[in-house]
């Protein structure tokens, strides 16, 4: 059998991307969706959008804009016309929902596909996906993505971490995909029922910012390579874009055009620095994606990648602007946090930071915890390493507590790497 490769062979042409857009617009303003009323305000027409200079015209989207109009406000297409709903995760109260036509469940399949095959993924593979399926978009957007490679899907979900690993066994699974704080867990569950018969040469791994350092842990820890894949709910679900091989910044879908804007003016940020990434789509339809807003902090990369796709790339994501607390005047990440205790000999990347206000000031701490391997008497060392790396990688020094092995909590999904007070 031909091995079935997902590649980008030709990027379509701006004019092709533009008309889409202004058909994706026009459509728009004849259902009066509440997006062309946006427009009318500032008497745009579709006619004005025939090229990347013209997008920053467009009124910008948020999560709020999906969020105000729930349930199905922000359809724009027939509802016989819908054959899936989904919803964002880690939110209070109401979820975001997202609607898909069956061209945009396709769309999304394909995109999939091709950040899965980018690190040539295909027939010989079994992939077992760990993300949990439901609304929650990571399950079924891997799934469909393996399933159109033709590899042989383990559609497990989430947690029963013993079950993962007999499985990973008994079946060979060679690619995992799932959260990379949920990848820890696993490795601790080899670490327990040791590693005979494990075939895993690939990570797949999302739905979290994870920084440098644990992708570093994880290739170790598991033997395998590790890659990270990119997405969002409101504007798809995983597959915007994704790392090759190479593991030098992520491929962005051709069916998606990337701007990078200072998160606060709005204002086209310059070439190749770090803003907020505002996403178009000129194919998706149920729910128009149209100078979304994602809050999340990366910049565009120049030059082509040595791996041969044509399409543009992005650096790997710093951070949510929504996650970001400024201490002491300084921007603090977790991902930042994470890395100074991923570079501690003895400590585990498990770790959860404490946010609260006091007179109106930022406070934060810093939970970690020892691996089960280390000394209680290595800990002043370990505080001593943990306490310099954080200065190294923050600027400031951040109060914490290194705590027992296990004591920190694991979850199946998503991590919460901030607690808020
Ligand atoms: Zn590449």
């Amino acid at each position: 059998m031909m091995t079935r490769l997902y590649r980008t062979e030709k990027l379509a042409s701006p004019e092709e991307k533009y008309e889409e857009l202004r058909s994706i617009l026009r459509h728009l303003e004849e259902i009066k969706h509440p997006y062309a009323g946006r427009m009318a305000e500032r008497g745009l027409r579709p006619e004005h959008i025939n090229g990347y200079e013209d997008l920053s015209l467009l009124p910008t989207t948020t999560k709020y804009d999906l969020l105000n109009c729930y349930p199905l406000g922000w359809l724009a297409r027939d509802k016989k016309d819908i054959v899936r709903i989904h919803a964002t995760s880690g939110t209070t109260g109401k979820p975001t929902l997202v609607a898909y036509t069956a061209e945009d469940v396709a769309m999304w399949a394909r995109n999939m596909a091709w950040c899965i095959g980018l690190s040539g993924v295909n027939e010989n593979d079994v992939v077992q996906i760990s993300f949990s399926y439901g609304l929650f978009t990571g399950g079924l957007g891997y799934h469909d993505g393996a399933d159109l490679l033709g590899a042989v899907v383990v559609p497990v979900s989430g947690g029963f971490t013993d079950r993962q690993i007999a499985l990973m066994k008994d079946l060979g699974t060679t690619v995992l995909a799932c959260a990379p704080s949920y990848a820890l867990r696993i490795a601790e569950g080899l670490d327990e029922k040791g590693r005979d018969g494990i075939a895993l040469r690939l990570g797949l791994f999302g739905a979290e910012a994870w920084s440098e350092e644990l992708r570093g842990f994880l290739e170790s820890r598991l033997g395998i390579k590790a890659i990270d894949i990119y997405g969002l709910s409101e504007a798809m679900g995983p597959g915007v874009s994704a790392e090759c091989l190479e593991q030098n910044g992520l491929h962005i879908s051709d069916d998606f055009i990337a701007q990078i804007v200072d998160p606060k003016t709005l204002a086209p940020a310059p070439d190749g620095d770090e803003g907020e990434l505002v996403l178009t789509s000129w194919r998706k339809s149920a729910f128009p994606v149209i100078r979304y807003r994602t809050r999340d902090l990366t910049s565009l990369m120049s030059g082509a990648c040595p791996c041969g796709e044509p399409t543009p790339r992005m650096a790997r994501v710093r951070g949510r602007s929504d996650d970001m607390l400024i201490f002491h005047g300084v921007n603090v990440f977790p991902s930042q946090v994470e890395s100074a205790v991923c570079g501690v000999p003895g400590l585990t990347p498990n770790y959860r930071i404490n946010a609260w206000k006091e007179r109106g000031l930022q406070n934060i701490s810093l939970e970690c915890e020892r691996s089960p391997e280390s000394s209680g008497d290595d800990l002043p060392r370990m505080e001593h390493e943990l306490s310099k790396a954080i200065k190294q990688s923050i600027g400031v020094t951040i109060p914490f507590e290194i705590l027992a092995p296990g004591i920190m909590p694991r979850g199946d999904n998503k991590a919460v790497r901030i607690r808020k007070k």
